[in-house]
């Protein structure tokens, strides 16, 4: 029985463990996911320290002329206290020395030699940067699961961390399946075609930060599928397109049951990409996308990319929505759960006039998707949707709502 699209992300979400781990240099970790806390060792900043070019004052001081004769530097270990009636000048991020109450900022004094006039408002611990106030000992400034980029690279610089435990990289294999494709190297004949879906998946799947190889497309026969399948299985992911409907020549699921696939999920209730089918063989997950491009490109945006995220260790592995409208009104045929791509512009929502399962064009224009229920015909402009981005990575630790009403 067909599963519906919440169902399926449920299962991928309960049954999808997260990959084992490995140590590598925080310069290399940049789209990689951490898979413990990071704990603060220290404070950051680590000393009291001053936030401008200016002078470290008393505050019963303000509003008098004061004596400064000493400069603190960035870098400096000062060891001096500060007298009542006296400044010492200071760098931005210079430790603020003993007895020091604010700082006052070198363009709100006047100067005369020695001689430092001070204004009448001071307030207490101003322009001083606190121990700890960016990062505070102890905390986890860094959680397991999350994504990192190049500034979660400074805080963990800034703790003098210089490698990191991250989701070891998922291994992807992938192959076409179809008599009739033929690899884009290739010459073809007027009745063949290219296979044009694992060079796709290859590249979505790199862009993902997986590891992916793909073999040649396999033939439509038992052997050749088995042999596929043998040749794929230390993958973490193998995903196949094609050979999953009813045709006399649709063995993809036959073949993948025969070396031991458990079945995860046999169907899906979406249109288009019904046929997909989930699941494992050990450790490895399968996911068997139709052949028609459009159909496997929107069941890979909704399930494999679920999965990736499922397997890095995110903990934001749910799909984000980004709220917005429709630019125009747009029908569907209605009566299944469906998908509706489209262009977002940062203020609503175009669907893309043709958008049929077995096209190939249509694919690059879609900035997103909409999911929506049976029961709509017709989608109104200016009407409130929920998109799944496609061509920006935002994910969610909640079950966001995600279809459009
Ligand atoms: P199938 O699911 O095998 O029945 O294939 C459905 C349609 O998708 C057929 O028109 C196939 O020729 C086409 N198709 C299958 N695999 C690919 C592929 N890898 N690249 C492009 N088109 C494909
Ligand atoms: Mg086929």
């Amino acid at each position: 029985m067909a599963s519906s699209i919440l169902e399926t992300l449920d299962i991928i979400a309960d049954k999808i463990p997260s990959l084992d781990s490995e140590i590598i240099p925080i310069e290399n970790a940049v789209g990689r996911v951490v898979s413990e806390d990071y704990i603060a060792i220290f404070d950051l900043p680590r000393f009291n320290n001053s936030a401008m070019d200016g002078y470290a004052v008393r505050i019963n001081d303000a509003s008098k002329t004061v004596t400064s004769s000493e400069v603190i530097y960035a870098g400096d270990n000062p060891t001096m206290t500060l007298q009542n009636g006296t400044a010492i000048k200071i760098m931005t991020g210079a430790p603020i020395p003993n007895g020091c109450e604010a700082i006052v900022p070198i363009e709100n004094v006047t100067q005369d030699n020695e001689k430092i006039s001070l204004p009448s408002d001071i307030q207490k611990d101003h322009f001083i940067r606190m121990a700890g106030e960016d990062i505070k000992k102890g905390t986890v400034f860094l959680q397991k699961g999350t994504l990192i980029n190049a500034y979660t690279i400074a805080s963990l610089a800034s703790q003098g961390i210089s490698h990191i435990r991250v989701s070891r990289q998922i291994k992807v294999a992938i192959f076409g399946t179809g008599d009739e494709l033929r690899p884009h190297w290739e010459k073809i004949e007027t009745h063949q075609l290219y296979n044009s879906n694992s060079p796709m998946f290859l590249t979505r799947s790199r862009e993902l930060g997986c590891d992916v190889r793909f073999i040649r497309t396999s033939a439509d026969t038992i052997d050749a599928l088995e042999s596929s399948i043998k040749a794929t299985l230390d993958a973490d992911i193998i995903i196949t397109s094609g050979g999953v409907s009813v045709g006399d020549k649709d063995f993809t699921k036959e073949a993948f049951t025969n070396l031991g696939m458990q079945v995860l999920i046999d169907k899906i209730d979406i249109k288009p990409g019904r046929p997909t089918i989930i699941g494992t063989i050990n450790k490895t997950i399968i996911v068997n996308l139709p052949g028609n491009p459009l159909a496997s490109m929107v069941n890979y945006e909704l399930f494999v990319r679920a999965i990736i995220r499922k397997l890095s260790g995110r903990i934001d592995y749910r799909h984000g929505v980004i709220k917005t409208v429709m630019q125009s009104e747009y029908s569907v045929r209605g009566g299944k759960y469906a998908v509706v791509l489209g262009k977002f512009n940062g203020h609503s929502f175009g669907a893309l006039k043709t958008q049929m399962p077995g096209m190939v064009s249509p694919m690059q224009e879609a900035d997103g998707l909409l999911l929506i229920t049976p029961d709509i015909k017709i989608l109104k402009a200016e009407q409130a949707v929920n998109m799944i981005p496609i061509k920006w990575e935002f994910y969610s630790k909640l079950k966001e709502e995600l279809f459009s009403k």
